[in-house]
């Protein structure tokens, strides 16, 4: 960090309850969006650090995230509401996650998207800093990724003395503004955000956007890739994203044993 800076910030903020609040989330989004969070930390996309969002099903300019704890570790107690512009309505003193903004801005810029995964998965981080290399769709699982993820550069919107985090609206809005057209985009030295239509599609697209990263490093360094041609990405989205529910169902029962049994045990 660098507390000298005017731009000094900690990534965990206390905001007051600035909006008011209006009709309940249905219950059922919210278990789905705790559940989310078990699943990004299960599969290996989140660790300590990282956040998934849900747009709001009765108020589609507000959203659903967690107050600024490991994703692993989420309630649904933890669940806070926000503004597109990252007021909070419901934090109650909590602390919230500073980069917010990533989510309200997306949702924003792109009324489509119901759900916003962002991490700093392992395999995603080297393709964010390498000049000339952009992530592709490998493999058919991966569609979404397309011929050439964009790459968020945080210097042309905040200079070159960020911490890199998006920490304001301003910020988010030079993010979102990558997402015209593109489902994935990296955020270079930092990782990557990703958008659905729904919590499903944006988890499974997280967990399939790192894979598809580790092959293409592995890939590689074997020799020159195939990528997926346009058309080809187009199609797998329709048939094999189509099938989103297999995974989630899969992951959701995994995620709720391994939970039960903690529970049973302590
Ligand atoms: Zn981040």
């Amino acid at each position: 960090m660098c507390p000298d800076h005017d731009h000094a910030h900690p990534i965990a903020v206390n905001v007051s309850d600035s909006a008011e609040p209006g009709p309940a989330p249905a219950a059922n989004l919210i278990e789905e969006l705790v559940i989310s969070n078990h699943i990004l930390f299960d599969q290996g996309v989140v660790d300590a650090f990282g956040h998934v969002s849900v747009r709001h099903n009765a108020r589609p300019d507000h959203f659903l995230l967690a107050r600024n704890m490991a994703p692993g570790r989420v309630t649904p107690a933890d669940v806070v509401e926000f503004t597109l512009d990252g007021e909070a309505v419901n934090a109650g003193g909590r602390k919230v996650y500073l980069e917010r903004f990533i989510h309200g801005e997306i949702y924003r810029k792109r009324p489509d998207v119901m759900a916003v995964v962002h991490s700093h998965s392992h395999a995603i981080v080297p393709l964010s800093v390498v000049k000339g290399v952009r992530l592709q769709a490998i493999f058919h699982m991966a569609g979404f990724v397309g011929q050439g993820a964009p790459v968020f550069e945080i210097r042309e919107a905040g200079g070159d003395a960020t911490d890199l985090l998006i920490s304001n609206n301003h910020l988010g809005r030079a993010l979102a503004d990558k997402f015209v057209g593109h489902d994935i985009v990296l955020m270079r030295g930092h990782g990557s955000t990703v958008v659905g239509s729904s919590l499903p599609q944006a988890v499974y697209r997280a967990v399939y956007a790192e894979i598809n990263a580790r092959y293409q490093l592995q890939a590689s360094l074997l020799g020159e890739v195939t990528y997926l041609t346009e058309g080809e990405s187009r199609t797998c989205i329709q048939n094999v994203e189509g099938q989103v529910q297999r995974p989630w169902d899969l992951w959701v029962e995994q995620a709720r044993a391994k939970r039960s049994v903690q529970h049973t045990k302590s």
